[in-house]
């Protein structure tokens, strides 16, 4: 007993501090989404009655309902004006919605109760059918307040049970009548009812646990994110600090600053000198990745001349392209064309495309850049004779650290990075990134960009258009 008392207990603790204004908000919610069902049930059930009973008695106890729905239009904006913190507006907003549902319920009863009053003969079907509908409308949409559902639904259940003896204390009728089966079909419709609301209300309980359980799971997703940008963030700037110390001596022994270096440690010395690089690149894309992650990445959009980008960053790949022996043309578009852009972003993705060109080349094969436009939009290509992607490989060459081929016997090095990071540059531009490629033929990948167009030329445009009309 004392252990179900303690559950009880702590239902509705739970009850009143988590979720109390969820349950309020939804509840108010729900209840003015569907003014418009409840008022149709409502007319048409007036309308009948005022036909086949008095209108006057119906045009009264309509008008009650009706008052009660204004009470909740009311309470409908105040709910939403509410922000859910709060705790004395939603105690406030609560009290509301007894009252109202005191004065709704109440009305309804006393509407049904007027039908079944005026019915003297063959039972009553009409108010009861009513009284059941608003019932399961109860039951189905009220879960959220059970104190709510169970005053509104006390009110009907006192409503059901006078309408039940109504005819009893009228007639007093023999145990084996009619009323008498009428009495007992309305406490099997009643328990029904009860039934049923306890299964809605158990269904909505689920949700909100289920929906508690997902913040939760979101929340501890979240801060294990942070924590592991934190720690990226972190190794990578730690890293980056000696790293440069130890590429700087690796120089200045290479350079033979320090004296001259015997022929046996050449070989070695290139080596160290390779591999600090390659961490280099992976310490700046990773720390790259991070920033834009974490929104941190800073953009100087400027306006861009596409054509001047595109010779930068060839030229500053110009001694890769030398070691790799693999000649880069670039055909420019004819016309200056402008985008909006930050210049070293952009100089990062053409750099990305340009080294993955020559990276994945082919000996004897060669590189080619295009600078184009067409309707409004600049295209820069990139495209080379080399391995190709194969088409399965499609969605994965965007994803982060994905090489397609990631196999030991992988000729070129990479982080699986350059592309990500490429991309979402990109995006930031609203631009598109996209290549098409064959197998062993080569890959061509391109960026498109809206063009800014100058206003001197749209100016020359308009002066043009009514020369060609
Ligand atoms: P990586 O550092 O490995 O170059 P990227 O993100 O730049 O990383 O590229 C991802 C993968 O896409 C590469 O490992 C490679 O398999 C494929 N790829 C990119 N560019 C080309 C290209 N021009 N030709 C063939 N494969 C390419």
């Amino acid at each position: 007993m004392t252990g179900l008392r303690a559950t009880w207990a702590a239902r509705r603790e739970w009850f009143n501090s988590t979720d109390r204004e969820q349950r309020i908000k939804d509840y108010v919610a729900l209840s003015n989404q569907l003014v418009w069902q409840r008022q149709a049930s409502f007319l048409a059930a007036a309308l009948l009655t005022a036909f086949y009973f008095d209108p006057v008695v119906a045009s009264i106890c309509y008008a009650g309902v009706f008052m009660s729905e204004l009470l909740d239009q009311l309470l409908g904006a105040r709910a939403r004006a509410w922000d859910g913190k709060d705790p004395k507006v939603g105690a406030r907003l609560l009290k509301s919605i007894t009252i109202n549902t005191i004065v709704s319920s109440l009305a309804i009863g006393v509407f049904v109760l007027s039908i079944a009053v005026q019915q003297t003969s063959g039972g009553h079907f009409t108010p009861l059918f009513f009284l059941f509908s608003a019932s399961l409308f109860a039951a189905m949409y009220n879960s959220q307040l059970v104190n709510i559902l169970v005053l509104r639904l006390s009110i009907y259940g006192l409503t059901f049970l006078a309408i039940a003896f109504l005819d009893v204390v009228r007639y007093r009728p023999e145990f084996s009548s009619n009323i008498w089966l009428e009495v007992f079909t309305i406490l099997f419709v009643l328990y029904f009812i009860i039934d049923t609301s306890m299964k809605f209300y158990k269904s909505y309980q689920e949700r909100l646990e289920q929906m508690h359980r997902i913040q939760e799971e979101a929340e501890r997703t979240k801060a294990a994110y942070e924590i592991k940008s934190q720690f990226l963030s972190t190794v990578s700037h730690e890293l980056r600090t000696p790293l440069t110390s130890i590429k700087a001596s690796l120089d200045l022994v290479s350079t033979g600053v320090l004296g001259e270096v015997p022929a046996t440690l050449t070989p070695a010395l290139s080596i160290a000198a390779k591999n600090s690089q390659r961490l280099s690149v992976l310490i700046d894309d990773l720390l790259d990745l991070q920033k834009m992650e974490a929104g941190e990445m800073e953009f100087n959009f400027k306006k861009i001349d596409v054509n001047h980008l595109v010779e930068e960053a060839v030229e500053s790949t110009e001694g890769y392209a030398n070691k790799v022996g693999i000649p880069v043309t670039t055909t420019l578009s004819p016309a200056p064309l402008a985008i909006h852009g930050d210049q070293a972003r952009l100089m990062q993705v053409m750099n990305n495309l340009l080294s993955n060109a020559l990276k994945f080349s082919n000996e004897g094969g060669s590189v080619r850049v295009h600078v184009t436009s067409n309707d409004n939009r600049v295209r820069i290509s990139v495209q080379d004779d080399g391995v190709g992607i194969p088409e399965e490989a499609r969605s994965k060459v965007f994803e982060k650290f994905s090489q397609v081929d990631s196999s030991d016997v992988r000729k070129v090095g990479g982080t699986g990075l350059g592309l990500n990071i490429t991309k979402q540059i990109v995006d930031r531009h609203k631009g598109i990134i996209d290549f098409e490629s064959e197998r062993g033929v080569g890959t061509n990948f391109y960026v498109e960009f809206d063009q800014v167009i100058e206003e001197a030329n749209e100016q020359l445009l308009d002066e043009r258009l009514p020369l060609t009309a």
